[in-house]
């Protein structure tokens, strides 16, 4: 078990690389399952086996079951509220999450999507006159179903922009291997031309070209991992000189084996070429981590000047305009070494 430090804990936090779906804690699961009549194999047996998973494969099938679970807009208001109140108790101030309609409707076709983001939204906005913690949304596009079906969830993102829920741009997770990036050239050009952010998940199931293909062919603004540039050191220089982040998730990309646990985990190598790093947990339920505690495991490789490097890394990816930016840069400048030292003190 991971210490996690004052520093880390008092550290003013962005978050950018969470989806919703995967924050969901193993008890909430299983009685979400009774609720809503859900046969499920993962349901029984011990608590701390839940989400017990071999490959990249079977970590995407875990997923797809804890959507299966999910039936009705309440459930999704849950599983945002506890996020948030979680996220909020971790010191994130602002973040960004990924959810996931397209897998929403494929296990529940007449689940309506825009009452479902409706209740997603109230909750967030509710734990934001809470703890002022804001959280924005990113509609993945998931690769497996198909160009055809992420056109439709990119077209579904603008209108829910429109509507005023705090969607911010489209994402490209699930099986990267199978479902090369450039397929879903024209999804990408859509959100583009309707003013909404483009981030890809990319490098983590595939090799360098597939990181390439996310920021040369769709725009990507941030690549999800990305750990796999590596394999290409133009590439790597290219992605400093263009100043695309990547969203670094090591306890996820140990369990997925995108990066070995045995081996220096990539982030140290992109970091010291100069390349935009942010520190994120992903599935954090899924992959029994929190944010903080991914920050804990990187600052047992770098130190605090580079985890406060990161965190400033991530204020800088947002999508937020310059002046959110400089409010956030001003609470981590000045609000970290206080706090800090106060902890120490009392400590
Ligand atoms: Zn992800």
């Amino acid at each position: 078990m991971l210490l996690i430090s004052s520093f880390v804990r008092a550290l003013p936090k962005v978050q950018l690389h969470c989806h919703l779906e995967g924050t969901v804690r193993a008890e909430t699961f299983r009685e979400l399952a009774q609720l809503r009549g859900v046969e499920s194999s993962r349901a029984r047996g011990p608590l701390d086996a839940t989400y017990a998973f071999a490959t990249f494969g079977e970590f995407l099938l875990t997923f797809a079951e804890v959507c299966r679970t999910l039936q009705e807009p309440e459930d999704y208001a849950r599983i945002a509220r506890d996020y948030a109140d979680d996220a909020a108790a971790q010191n994130v101030r602002y973040a960004e999450i990924f959810i996931s309609p397209s897998v929403w409707t494929f296990f529940r076709a007449d689940l309506d999507v825009l009452e479902t983001v409706a209740a997603i939204r109230q909750a967030l906005d509710e734990c934001r006159a809470r703890t002022g913690l804001e959280v924005a949304l990113i509609c993945d596009l998931t690769r497996n179903f198909g160009v055809e079906r992420a056109l439709e969830t990119a077209r579904l993102a603008v209108r829910l922009a429109e509507a005023g829920l705090g969607v911010v741009g489209v994402g490209l997770g699930g099986d990267e291997a199978r479902f090369p990036a450039a397929l879903y050239r024209e999804p990408f050009a859509y959100a583009r031309a309707h003013g909404i952010h483009r981030v890809a998940h990319a490098g983590e199931a595939a090799g360098a070209q597939s990181v390439r293909d996310a920021v040369d062919i769709l725009g990507a603004e941030r690549i999800g991992h990305g750990v796999r540039a590596l394999e290409d050191a133009a590439l790597v220089s290219d992605l400093a000189r263009r100043k695309i982040t990547l969203e670094i998730c090591p306890t996820s990309n140990h369990l997925t084996g995108a990066a070995p646990r045995a081996t220096p985990h990539p982030l140290l190598a992109l970091d010291a070429a100069g390349v935009r790093c942010v520190i994120d947990a992903d599935d954090p339920a899924l992959f029994s981590t929190t944010l903080n505690a991914e920050y804990a495991l990187v600052s047992s490789w770098l130190s605090e000047a580079a985890l406060l490097r990161f965190a400033r890394n991530a204020v800088e990816a947002t999508f937020l305009p310059p002046e959110r930016k400089a409010i956030l840069f001003e609470e981590l400048a000045g609000y970290v070494p206080e706090t800090y030292g106060a902890l120490r003190r009392t400590n």
